[in-house]
C-alpha cells in the first residue's frame, strides 16, 4: 500500500480497517542468495539498498528479537555530518544527503527535522580547532558556520552563558544537522524493503555460522539452519559476539549509553546542543520532552541498562548548561549496547572468510550513519568491493595502523 493523502483520506472515512500490515511475517526459507543478520537500521537500510540499487532481492534480515528493539530505537535521533577527516568527511555526507531525500525514497514520514546542530565551544584554544573543523567541512562542500557568543545567546536564551566555570565562547552551528525519529527509520527500511521482495523475520536469533574451507555457507538460528552465499553481519552492540562465532576477534568493545528524556513542556531549546566541556547533549522531541545524553558507562557491558553515577553526571551537564532545567522532572531513561571500536570510526568491509562481510564500530554515531551504512554495505556485499564512500572502513586498518581517529584520543573508547 502506497501512503498518501488520498489513502489516508480512504482509510479515515472507512473506519481505518482496511489498513495493511507494514510488512509481512514470513516462514524463513531453506536458502536465500543473502541474510543480514541484525534486524536494526544498519541491516534493514542494508537489505532495502540491495533490493533497490543491486536488484537483488532473494534476501532475509534475521532478527533475533523484533524490529527496533536495539540501538536504532534506543538512540537520541541526532543526525549530523560535522566531520573533520577525509575518511569520514564524504560518508557521513552522503549518509546526510540520503536523510534529506528519504521520506519520499521509502514512502514512510520519518520526521526528519534539519533544526540545526550546534557544537558549544568554552575557550580559545577550542574555539581553534572548531573553526578548523568548521573550515575544512566548508572545503569539502558541508554547511558550517562559527558563532560568537551574542548568536549563540540569540539562539539560546535560556543558555548560561556566563557560567564561571564553563563560559560558552561561541559554537560551530550545522544548520542541516537534526533529528529524525529513530523507530520510524526502521520501520519505513522494514517496509520499503519488504516491498520489494526481502524476507523480514523477527524473533530469529543467530546461534551459529557455517563456514566449509573458508567460505560462509549457512547460519544456525532459533528456527532452524538456513543456508545463503553471502552473510552481512549488523548486529552492532553484538558484533563481537557474532565476530567470535566466525573464529575472529574484533577491535571492538561493548560498553552502555544510557538516555534521559523528561516531561514534555513547549518548545525550550530549537536546536541540538552539545556542551564542549564534557560529554553531554540536548534536543527536544516533537511531543515536547527534552531528550538528552552524555558518557558510556564506562564499563564493558551487554545490558542494556545503565548505572546511577553516569546519571548524576549527566544531570550536572544538564544544569551547568540550562540551570533552568532544575525544575523539570525527568521521566525516563534507558541503555543500549555500543560497538566501540579502537579509533571511534566504524568499520564496513569484506572478512577473511568468504562472503562473509561486517558492519560495526559504530560507537555514539551510528544512527545519523543509517542511510549511508545501508547503502555502502550493499554495495560492497553486492560487488565484493567497498564503495569509494567506505573504502577507509576497512577492518585491517588496525593492524596496518591507518586508523580514523577523528578526536585523536587513541584506543581509549569512552573518549571517542
Ligand atoms: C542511548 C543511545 C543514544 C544514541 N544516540 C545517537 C545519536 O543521537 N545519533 C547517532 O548517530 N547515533 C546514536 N546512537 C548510536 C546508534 O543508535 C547506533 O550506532 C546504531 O543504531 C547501530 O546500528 P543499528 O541501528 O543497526 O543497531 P541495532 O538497532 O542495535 O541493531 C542490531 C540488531 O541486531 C540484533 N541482533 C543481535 N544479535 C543477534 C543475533 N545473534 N541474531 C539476530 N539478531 C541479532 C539486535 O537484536 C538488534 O536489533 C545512540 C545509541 C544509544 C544506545
Amino acid at each position: 500500500m502506497q501512503y498518501s493523502l488520498a489513502a489516508l483520506l480512504r482509510n479515515a472515512l472507512s473506519g481505518n480497517t482496511h489498513w495493511s500490515p507494514a510488512w509481512r511475517d514470513p516462514q524463513p526459507k531453506p536458502s536465500y542468495d543473502t541474510i543480514i543478520i541484525g534486524g536494526g537500521g544498519h541491516g534493514l537500510a542494508t537489505a532495502y539498498f540491495l533490493a533497490k540499487e543491486h536488484g537483488i532481492t532473494d534476501v532475509a534480515v534475521l532478527e533475533k528479537a523484533y524490529i527496533g528493539s536495539g540501538n536504532v530505537g534506543r538512540n537520541t535521533t541526532i543526525i549530523r555530518s560535522n566531520y573533520l577527516l577525509p575518511g569520514n568527511t564524504p560518508f557521513y555526507e552522503w549518509s546526510l544527503k540520503l536523510w534529506e531525500g528519504l521520506e519520499q525514497d521509502i514512502n514512510f514520514n520519518a520526521m526528519v527535522s534539519q533544526r540545526g546542530v550546534l557544537n558549544l565551544f568554552h575557550s580559545d584554544g577550542q574555539r581553534d580547532a572548531f573553526a578548523r573543523r568548521g573550515n575544512a567541512m566548508r572545503l569539502n562542500g558541508v554547511d558550517a558556520e562559527l558563532l560568537g557568543p551574542n548568536e549563540v545567546r540569540r539562539l539560546h536564551p535560556l543558555l548560561d552563558l556566563d557560567n564561571p566555570r564553563f563560559p560558552v565562547k561561541g559554537g560551530l552551528l550545522q544548520r542541516r544537522g537534526g533529528t529524525v525519529r529513530h523507530d520510524a527509520v526502521a520501520w519505513g527500511y522494514a517496509r520499503a524493503a519488504d516491498r520489494r521482495g526481502v524476507d523480514i523475520i523477527q524473533n530469529c536469533e543467530v546461534t551459529g555460522l557455517r563456514i566449509e574451507s573458508g567460505r560462509i555457507i549457512g547460519v544456525e538460528t532459533t528456527r532452524g539452519t538456513i543456508h545463503a552465499k553471502r552473510i552481512g553481519l549488523a548486529v552492532a552492540g553484538n558484533s563481537s559476539r557474532l565476530a567470535a562465532m566466525a573464529g575472529m576477534r574484533l577491535p571492538i568493545e561493548s560498553h552502555v549509553l544510557q538516555a534521559f528524556v523528561s516531561e514534555g513542556v513547549k518548545p525550550l531549546i530549537d536546536q541540538v546542543v552539545t556542551f564542549g566541556a564534557a560529554h553531554f547533549y540536548i534536543s527536544q522531541s516533537d511531543k515536547g520532552g527534552l531528550v538528552f545524553g552524555g558518557d558510556i558507562d564506562g564499563y564493558n557491558s551487554y545490558a542494556q541498562r545503565g548505572s546511577l553515577p553516569i546519571v548524576e553526571d549527566v544531570m550536572s551537564c544538564a544544569l551547568a548548561l540550562f540551570p533552568s532545567l532544575g525544575r523539570l522532572r525527568y521521566l525516563r531513561q534507558w541503555g543500549g549496547i555500543m560497538d566501540m571500536s579502537m579509533d571511534g570510526s566504524p568499520i564496513i568491509d569484506r572478512t577473511p572468510i568468504e562472503g562473509l562481510y561486517l558492519n560495526a564500530g559504530w560507537c555514539y554515531g551510528g544512527f545519523k550513519a543509517t542511510p549511508a551504512s545501508g547503502w555502502c554495505f550493499a554495495h560492497t556485499i553486492a560487488t565484493g568491493q567497498p564503495h569509494a564512500f567506505n573504502a577507509a572502513y576497512r577492518l585491517d586498518r588496525f593492524a596496518s595502523g591507518h586508523v580514523i581517529d577523528e578526536g585523536g584520543k587513541g584506543a581509549v573508547p569512552n573518549l571517542h
